[in-house]
């Protein structure tokens, strides 16, 4: 039975017991922001599960995509080395949502694995948790199975839980003999295997059922469900290498084509050396995860979720390099895929050559990594040389991986060939400078600035002694408070003088701190005896909004009541371009795809620049749509409103997060009619209407896999417009013509050009052949040699061949140099006839000459030019030429 199949009729199996058959949901998991990719069946339904939600079916099965790749780091580093670890695998699951419960369970698997599939009964053991008596009855009832073929687990392997607080509830599983010959840890050790219990893969788990049956509170009370309900597991890798009787899930038809591709690229055979049948391996599973994940929107990158990505390729370009595969051939594996598992996922066939394009993309980018950390690793050696200690420098690794990105790991084994070893000494070095740069970046994204800021350690310290900062402003511009701290060069201020400028910290403010692309405010603070501006307002830490203030007048005094007021011109054009972000954002999932993801923004007061993951490129009319969508918002006039809700709820309702962005319990929600509804904390609009007009100044490309769009609303788009206008306005008024006939008046100027060009390339054809004509009568005979030297101004070097060709026509035997000024440079064309060449080069002629104009050249010995700085100087150049002549007929 073929994976595909496996799949299909696992699918049609439930379906055809009352489920209903629900498509995988992407790698990115919508409902879960905490969450790195998608790791099971249950994710897409977890909402459901805690009974937040409710569906239109009580019972689904689902083939699922799943990427387990993060956490621990040995999970990647096992891939390829095993028989069953992998980053990308598929989970067939079957689910009852407070309908069915433990016997239905049971017995729709037992019948699935043992006539479906036909697995032999007497292969197959249960286990069920310790005291679940229920399972334990109905697998003996039920499936018919003797009570020895029952084993009870403790919680390590037969207890499951959402979370710390949560549903949870016993698991019950299907083991699968595959035979004792298989070797086993415990046996080797001198103990017994323990059977389905064991680590070794003689009884091998093929399906998990979780029965859902309790709520556990915050105090590790657990009390029953109202009503339980079911999530099953069957990893279909394992199950297929079961069902095809193979050893390894990469010996079954969803591995094979992949390896064979491998075969076929690097032009080694798999089985022969373990060493090359790992890297195979890493290539094809890694190939499966490159492929999925990028299709669901992940681009390699520095961070987090493209991080992770990005690890995966590059330990895949990396073991292709072990075979010998210098040329990127990553890319060509995802063709292989789709060709796999098209037909099961349609999204990564769509998705084909957005996804070759973008691994292409990264195995350039690690070549010039690796190029460039080679050439590293070769200058290392060079001074190291004659070193008296062979031990690799531990902090050289770091710099190169910190600095240049080359795998340390890489690195190591380059050294190593070169006869430099590596010590726990070596590591020691390697650790201290990556926990000091963890600690570096930890201290500077968290309290502003770099490390060298005297005032992170005042701020840490502000920060566990001060409340959070009351936020105004979104109702407020002006507003009394308190000064809570100032601080200035790394030091707290009691007060603040005129012309210092200090950062201010008040119990509660109007003006916004810089956060989610939004710009800080700026304004001014009034105190009694003083007041200064705000030139612009942030977090220092995740807590504390600081204003940075610029004294104009008197004093300001830590404790003192002050009038904080917001620029509120500034703060309507960042107003005007945050919520035509919100637009612009909801328009491009409306036209581009719901792949579209945001992947950087700013708004600032007077144009917004927003950043999204795409492949390939944004058409014109894509573009044009995205703008009228949006102004179709701004010109409906659709009220925006914010609300404050539970995380849960707000996703719960649709609202967009941000991946990677942090929320806390209670989030804000702004939602524009039912055109977008996002999780934000900006300062928005009361209604659409006063955009105004929005519009797209640019669009491009900024990495792989991600566009950036720019735009401006408001007076800024009028502007925009104007300027715009007046440009063609005036384009227009030089052609005195209407400014919407410019199409078609620039393409037929456009036209006439190019035949005018034509025309004068003749003309400059039969004028040089005029000329030549004339020159041909100046031949002057040096010792013997026919010479004819010539200054033709204004000829490109091209222009001075094509008299040269003419010349020689009617100079058969002699020597030919030209020369033109044109653009403030000199060209020079020397020519010499067949019969000449031996004695007189054309190429030394032209380098003697072209040396006098500042300059150089060479050519053939028949045929040779050069150009040169100094055109003051071709007269004099061209007359030496007889000088030379002369010289070189008597030497
Ligand atoms: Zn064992
Ligand atoms: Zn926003």
């Amino acid at each position: 039975m073929t994976g595909s199949e496996i799949r299909a009729r696992f699918l049609e199996y439930f379906r055809r017991r009352g489920h209903t058959v629900v498509r995988s949901s992407p790698l990115v998991p919508a409902q879960d922001p905490t969450l790195l990719f998608t790791n099971a069946g249950m994710v897409q339904f977890k909402s459901v599960f805690l009974g937040e939600e409710r569906r239109g079916y009580v019972r689904a099965t689902t083939a699922q995509k799943c990427v387990r790749a993060g956490g621990k780091h040995n999970d990647l580093e096992n891939v390829g080395h095993t028989a069953r670890h992998h980053t990308f695998f598929e989970m067939l699951g079957n689910f009852s949502f407070g309908d069915y419960f433990k016997e239905d369970a049971i017995r729709f698997c037992w019948e699935l694995l043992t006539e479906d599939f036909g697995l032999p009964k007497d292969r197959l053991k249960a286990t069920v948790f310790t005291d679940d008596d229920a399972a334990f009855g109905l697998w003996k009832t039920v499936a018919g199975l003797s009570e020895d073929r029952i084993l009870r687990l403790g919680e390590k392997d037969n207890f499951w839980a959402m979370g710390d607080t949560g549903p949870c509830g016993p698991c019950s599983e299907v083991h699968f003999h595959q035979g004792d010959h298989l070797p086993c840890a415990e046996e080797q050790a001198g103990r017994a295997c323990l059977g389905p219990a064991c680590d070794c893969d003689r009884w091998l788990e093929i399906w998990n059922l979780v029965f859902m049956q309790y709520n556990r509170d915050a105090s590790g009370a657990m009390t029953p469900l109202p009503k339980p309900s079911i999530d099953t597991g069957m990893g279909l890798e394992r199950v297929a290498a079961v069902l095809q009787g193979k050893q390894s899930n990469y010996d079954t038809d969803l591995f094979r084509p992949l390896i064979a591709r491998v075969e076929e690229l690097c032009g080694k055979p798999y089985g022969r050396e373990e060493a090359a049948d790992v890297s195979m391996r890493v290539i094809a599973d890694h190939a499966r995860a490159a492929t999925f994940l990028i299709t669901d929107g992940v681009t390699p990158s520095n961070e987090w979720r493209g991080y992770v990505l990005r690890r995966i390729m590059r330990r895949a370009m990396r073991h292709g390099r072990m075979l010998g595969m210098s040329e990127p051939f990553l890319w060509d594996m995802t063709g292989r895929v789709v060709s796999v598992m098209g037909d099961a996922y349609p999204e990564i066939r769509e998705a084909q050559a957005r996804v070759a394009e973008a691994v292409r993309q990264e195995e350039e980018r690690f070549a010039e990594t690796l190029d460039l950390g080679m050439a590293k690793i070769r200058e290392y050696l060079d001074e190291h040389r004659g070193a008296a200690s062979r031990v690799v420098d531990g902090r050289f690794l770091f710099t190169l991986y910190d600095t240049h990105g080359f795998p340390s790991d890489l690195a190591q084994e380059v050294l190593a060939d070169a006869g430099f070893t590596v010590t726990p000494e070596t590591q020691r070095a390697f650790d201290a400078e990556m926990e000091a740069q963890r600690e570096r970046a930890r201290a500077g994204a968290s309290f502003g600035g770099d490390s060298g800021d005297p005032s992170v350690a005042i701020y840490q310290r502000l920060s566990g002694e001060l409340a959070r900062p009351v936020f105004l402003g979104y109702g407020a511009l002006t507003a009394p408070a308190r000064i809570l701290a100032m601080v200035a060069d790394g030091q707290r201020r009691r007060e603040a003088r005129p012309g210092e400028t200090v950062e201010v910290i008040l119990d509660r403010t109007p003006a916004y701190a810089e956060s989610g692309g939004q710009q800080g405010d700026t304004g001014t603070v009034v105190g009694r005896e003083g007041q200064g501006r705000i030139e612009d307002t942030y977090y220092r830490g995740s807590q504390l909004i600081v204003h940075r203030v610029r004294m104009t007048q008197g004093q300001l005094r830590e404790g003192e009541e002050v009038a904080v007021t917001v620029e509120s011109r500034r703060r309507q054009g960042l107003r005007q371009h945050h919520t035509g972000t919100h637009l612009l954002h909801a328009a491009l999932r409306k036209v581009l795809g719901t792949h579209v993801a945001q992947a950087g923004s700013l708004v600032a007061p007077d144009h917004l620049r927003f950043d999204f993951s795409h492949g390939g490129s944004v058409k014109d009319s894509e573009l044009e749509d995205v703008e009228g969508l949006v102004n179709e918002q701004v010109q409906a006039n659709v009220v925006v409103s914010p609300a404050e809700m539970d995380l849960q709820e707000a996703l719960k309702s649709g609202a967009m997060a941000l991946f990677g962005e942090k929320y806390g319990d209670r989030v804000r929600v702004i939602r524009i009619g039912d055109f977008s509804t996002e999780l934000c904390g900006g300062t928005h609009l009361d209604a659409t209407g006063q955009i105004g007009l929005f519009k797209v100044t640019d669009e491009g490309a900024v990495a792989s896999g991600v566009r950036r769009i720019e735009a401006v609303t408001g007076e800024h788009a009028l502007a925009h417009v104007g300027r715009e206008e007046a440009a063609l306005r005036e384009s227009a008024g030089l052609l005195k013509i209407p400014p919407l006939e410019l199409p078609r008046r620039l393409a037929a100027l456009l036209e006439d050009q190019k035949r005018l060009e034509k025309q004068l390339s003749q003309l400059e054809g039969k004028l040089a052949r005029s000329q030549a004509q004339d020159l041909a009568s100046s031949v002057k005979q040096i010792a013997g040699v026919p010479l004819l030297t010539a200054r033709l101004d204004g000829l490109d070097p091209d222009g001075l061949r094509s008299v040269v060709d003419t010349l020689r026509d009617r100079v058969p035997s002699g020597i030919i140099l030209l020369g033109s000024a044109a653009d403030g440079k000199v060209n020079l064309v020397a020519a010499v006839s067949k019969d000449l060449t031996k004695r007189f080069p054309a190429g030394r002629l032209v380098q003697e000459i072209a040396r006098m104009v500042g300059g150089g050249g060479g050519g053939r010995p028949d045929l040779a030019q050069a150009g040169g700085k100094d055109p003051s100087k071709l007269d004099e150049a061209l007359a030496a030429a007889a000088g030379w002549v002369e010289r070189t007929a008597q030497g």
